[in-house]
């Protein structure tokens, strides 16, 4: 890909600490070339003690938008003026962008990431129950999309009671009934999930041999679950590879990636986003570490 900066070249960009491992230039500025746009999408590292000043650069320079990443996804609220009632349910912001008045918006675009392929099935949720391993960041996400798909009921899986309570307590009202249980609680749960969700990193390269289940509890699972990994690397992790042995569909967290890329740059550019060339530069990127 070759493209020309001229002066006119509008600025997007990534801010984390560390931003090396960003995916998100490839992808982004693969649907910018696609679309032949005079935009340039950079990755820049922010340490935490700079988010500030970082942030009101960005406003001098008159940057279109930034998506924000770890550490910086909750640090960032005080300096949005206009946050999106999803980022505020989830407490994280990961897409920014200039109002007309010049102050900054901001969203979380990781709910329609996640809920995308889950939307593919054409299902309804109402009388399902999702069970989402793990109560991080990603979890509040996965949760939120839950909510938003109208699941019955979602249950939380943590290993820290203290840290579920927190969870628990941080949600105003929700459209599933959301419950908190300790991870030993785990093979009384399994059998009635039609959606497993893994949002702990256990199984990312390299530990590429871990499971966030033991076999035992997979062999609980049902076949006609839905095993959906956050996880992007490898792919598939030896938790969806399991599940399959199972008969369950597996869904790796690639397309969830791509769609909340797509989801902000739809935002910047107001105007379709090619997603198939995101997902595209995203799979030759990764396929050499699978
Ligand atoms: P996070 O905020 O650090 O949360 C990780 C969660 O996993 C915490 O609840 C942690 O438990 C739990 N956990 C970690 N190791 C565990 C273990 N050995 N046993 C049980 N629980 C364990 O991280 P995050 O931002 O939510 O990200 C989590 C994963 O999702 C990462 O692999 C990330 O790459 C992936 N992700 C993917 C996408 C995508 O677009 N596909 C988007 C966001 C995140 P404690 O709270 O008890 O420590």
């Amino acid at each position: 890909m070759s493209q020309i900066i001229t002066g006119k070249t509008k600025l997007l960009g990534v801010i984390g600490h560390p931003i090396e491992h960003s995916l998100s230039p490839i992808m982004h500025n693969a649907a910018i070339a696609h679309l032949g746009l005079d935009y340039v999408y950079l990755p820049f590292p922010v340490h935490p003690d700079n988010l500030q000043a970082a942030i009101s650069g960005f406003a001098a320079i008159d940057l279109v938008g930034i998506n924000i990443t770890i550490p910086h996804k909750q640090a960032i609220k005080p300096l949005i003026a206009e946050i999106s009632p999803t980022a505020k349910a989830i407490g994280a912001i990961n897409t920014v962008w200039k109002t007309s008045i010049g102050t900054w918006a901001g969203t979380n675009t990781d709910v329609e990431g996640f809920i995308a392929p889950l939307q593919t099935y054409n299902q309804d949720w109402s009388q399902k129950t999702a069970v989402v391993l793990g109560n991080g960041g990603a979890a509040r996400a996965v949760v939120a999309g839950c909510a938003q798909l109208g699941f019955g009921e979602t249950y939380v899986v943590g290993r820290n009671a203290t840290k579920l309570a927190e969870f628990i307590a941080s949600w105003d009202s929700l459209a599933t009934k959301l419950l908190v249980r300790t991870w030993d609680k785990l093979p009384l749960l399994i059998p009635h999930a039609q959606v497993i969700i893994n949002t702990t990193p256990i199984g990312m390269y390299p530990n590429v041999t871990q499971s966030p289940l033991s076999d035992e509890e997979m062999a609980l699972l049902r076949a006609d679950a839905i095993a959906y990994d956050l996880i992007y690397t490898p792919r598939p992790t030896k938790f969806l590879q399991q599940a399959q042995q199972r008969g369950a569909t597996a869904i790796d967290g690639l397309e969830m990636l791509v769609q909340q890329g797509a989801a902000a740059l739809a935002i910047w550019l107001q105007q379709p986003v090619p997603v198939d060339i995101m997902r595209q530069s995203l799979q030759n990127h990764l396929s050499k570490y699978n």
